[in-house]
């Protein structure tokens, strides 16, 4: 495939689509999913014990307060699982999601191809490379390549497809930050970059866990050339916590994504971020700076990675936006204009190649 083609058009994992079919979007979920890399072990005798508990309602109430923290938590392995809920998202409303599964989560566009046949869901596939921690799971060896030869696989995925599946890309992301932010994954910024040039795809950062880690990541692009208008900083929820730091990085131009909804507050303290917002406090925090004039730059979704995460497993699933948090935000005073900007025009400018 030719970049040109690409050209006003959406890539789904079924092929390329007008960007007026894609309706109201999640830009930012996960299907079918291993984010193993993230556990951790607990030093105590019990505690081991709920990390190696299968995800039931006994172990609940454990996994709340515990992110991360059960194996089994971290594992969204099952296609029929999946294709239920996201029948519940399609049955509200939802047309397209975004399935950001990237190298280091064992991503498997083949089964994301099969949930969106089946389901009748416009699904778009990202290609990147997560957080370093996580290259052991890609099997390939990030240190050993160039910046080029990095760009080149993302822009191979986009044009190409993975591997030999025939199944496309439609972005670049989430590409994987950490904090410290490491040489590697600065490289992997830079050939994101490069390979946005190559093919006018929209960009999604997942950024350190420091106030001023998305910041830096957009520098990082910048200098690499790389077109702000159409780069998504993640998890602004968790990342960037100080009112002017999130002006500052609306200034830039970038996208500031809120995909944390249906978490209510609490977040691993290892991590040291304790003032993680509940939905209410993250629909105030959208209207400061829609009132701002950055309406045009905000994204909204929930992210949902782990089983907990799902209504079969007593989560919110992929519907909790549109069925629990749309009637709050209109109370709150967000107009219709407004979440449908937010939910179907931003979404639809982004993932549209230019
Ligand atoms: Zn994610």
């Amino acid at each position: 495939m030719k970049q040109a083609e690409l050209k006003g058009k959406v890539q789904t994992v079924l092929g390329l689509m007008e960007p007026s079919e894609m309706g109201i979007t999640l830009p930012h979920e996960h299907l079918v999913c291993d984010a193993t890399t993230w556990h951790y072990a607990t030093d105590e005798a019990t505690e081991r014990r709920w990390a190696r508990h299968p995800v039931t309602i006994d172990v609940l109430w454990w996994i709340r307060y515990h992110p991360f923290q059960n194996l089994d938590d971290l594992q969204l392995l099952d296609e029929e699982v999946v294709i239920d809920e996201v029948l519940r998202y399609k049955a509200l409303g939802g047309k397209t999601i975004v399935e950001l599964t990237i190298r280091g989560l064992y991503p498997d566009p083949k089964a994301v191809a099969r949930i969106a046949r089946t389901t009748g869901i416009n699904i778009v596939m990202g290609t990147a490379y997560y957080v370093e921690s996580s290259y052991p799971a890609t099997g390939a060896d990030v240190s050993a390549k160039s910046e080029e030869e990095i760009a080149e696989e993302f822009v191979k995925d986009i044009l190409e497809g993975f591997g030999n599946t025939g199944i496309h890309a439609g972005l670049i992301g989430e590409v994987g930050c950490s904090w410290p932010f490491t040489d590697n994954e600065q490289k992997v910024v830079r050939a994101a970059a490069r390979a946005q040039k190559a093919t006018g795809a929209a960009v999604n950062i997942h950024p350190g866990q420091h106030e001023t880690a998305s910041m830096e990541c957009v520098k990082v692009l910048d200098k690499a050339g790389a077109d702000l208008s159409r780069v998504v900083i993640s998890h602004i929820d968790r990342a960037v916590r100080e009112p002017a730091n999130r002006i500052a990085l609306a200034k830039t131009g970038c996208t500031l994504e809120y995909d944390l909804f249906g978490r209510e507050g609490y977040y691993p303290p290892r991590f040291r971020v304790l003032d993680i917002p509940n939905d209410a406090q993250r629909i105030n925090e959208i209207k400061e700076l829609a009132d701002k004039g950055f309406e045009k730059q905000i994204f909204i979704s929930h992210d949902n990675y782990t089983k907990s995460a799902l209504c079969r497993y007593g989560g919110w699933g992929y519907g909790h936006i549109l069925r629990d948090t749309v009637p709050v935000m209109k109370i709150k005073g967000l107009s219709q204009e407004l979440i449908d900007t937010i939910m179907i025009e931003n979404p639809k400018r982004m993932f549209t190649f230019v």
